[in-house]
């Protein structure tokens, strides 16, 4: 069997605090990444807490806050990296927020800040990241990469969505962001995917699990019968930022219990 091992790579999980993120953060951990936990200072005591929990299962990581909609930030965030470590080779894209409102109520501070957290901060944060790989000169074996990034999209990126026109703007953006910086970047050797989950269990969308008529209306969508768990999201990223993927550039692993597989259409009727 192929292990996957992350010894000696550096890993920055943008919104590692919950969620997702923190299921990515302590997968990458223990694979033997260093992994920098981010996310907003307001959430420092939850980092604390993965970081916690990643040294206490032998693994090494450090928190470090910034918010990655905001341009200055994220500079200092990766200002820091190189001084507190001397590099990266990884850069999960996680962060993100939903602020949900029929398109005739939504404000335009609504539709920015998703837009800003969720597209711009993908954006800046891969850029630092892409910056901090080209620094990283000299031949590469064949099979390694030269950088490494995973982008959390959504099954939302090809599914409209009513009521959340713009966290659907967000991911479908994301997604040809993915790509564009595919096909620009693989002659550097810098891999950039996608992971593209359906519906997972965290607090983004507590009450669509916590509700029992919602969560009936949710499982109806979902013909492998069952909400997803951070950690089913978690191993694909990691297969993706290991080498066992480094012929996969410009590629998303859809990971939602076949959600997006037209659920309605499964009896073949008409
Ligand atoms: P979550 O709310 O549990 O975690 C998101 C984390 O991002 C939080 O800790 C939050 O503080 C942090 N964050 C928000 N804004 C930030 C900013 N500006 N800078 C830094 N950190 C910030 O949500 P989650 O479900 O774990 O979501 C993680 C990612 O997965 C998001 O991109 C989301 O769109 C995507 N996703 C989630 C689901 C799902 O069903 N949960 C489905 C598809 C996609």
């Amino acid at each position: 069997m192929h292990r996957v091992d992350l010894d000696g790579e550096i890993a920055l999980v943008t919104g590692a605090a919950s969620g997702i993120g923190r299921a990515v953060a302590i997968e990458l951990a223990a694979a033997g990444a260093r992994v920098v936990v981010n996310d907003l200072d307001a959430a420092r005591s939850k980092s604390d807490a993965v970081v916690a929990e990643i040294e206490k299962a032998g693994g090494s990581a450090i928190a470090i806050d910034a918010d990655i909609g905001i341009e200055a930030e994220v500079d200092r965030l990766f200002d820091r990296i190189r001084e507190r470590l001397g590099g990266l080779q990884i850069l999960v894209n996680n962060a993100g927020i939903e602020r949900n409102h029929p398109i005739d109520e939504m404000s335009l501070a609504a539709w920015q800040q998703v837009i800003d957290v969720n597209l711009t901060g993908q954006f800046l944060c891969a850029r630092g990241a892409i910056r901090e790989f080209l620094r990283r000169r000299g031949e590469l074996p064949e099979g390694k990469a030269r950088g490494k990034i995973v982008c959390m999209s959504s099954v939302h990126q090809t599914i409209p969505w009513a009521g959340h026109a713009n966290y659907a703007a967000s991911k479908g953006g994301v997604m040809l962001l993915v790509k564009s910086l595919a096909q620009e970047l693989a002659a550097q050797r810098i891999r950039v995917n996608a992971v593209a989950p359906g519906a997972i269990r965290t607090p983004i969308n507590r009450a669509a699990w916590t509700d029992e008529t919602a969560r009936a209306a949710l499982l109806r969508l979902i013909p492998y019968g069952r909400i997803g768990a951070p950690e089913d999201v978690a191993r694909a990223v990691l297969w993706l930022v290991s080498d066992a993927s480094d012929y996969v550039t410009g590629a998303t692993i859809v990971v939602d219990g076949g959600m997006s597989l037209y659920p309605s259409f499964a009896t073949g009727a008409g």
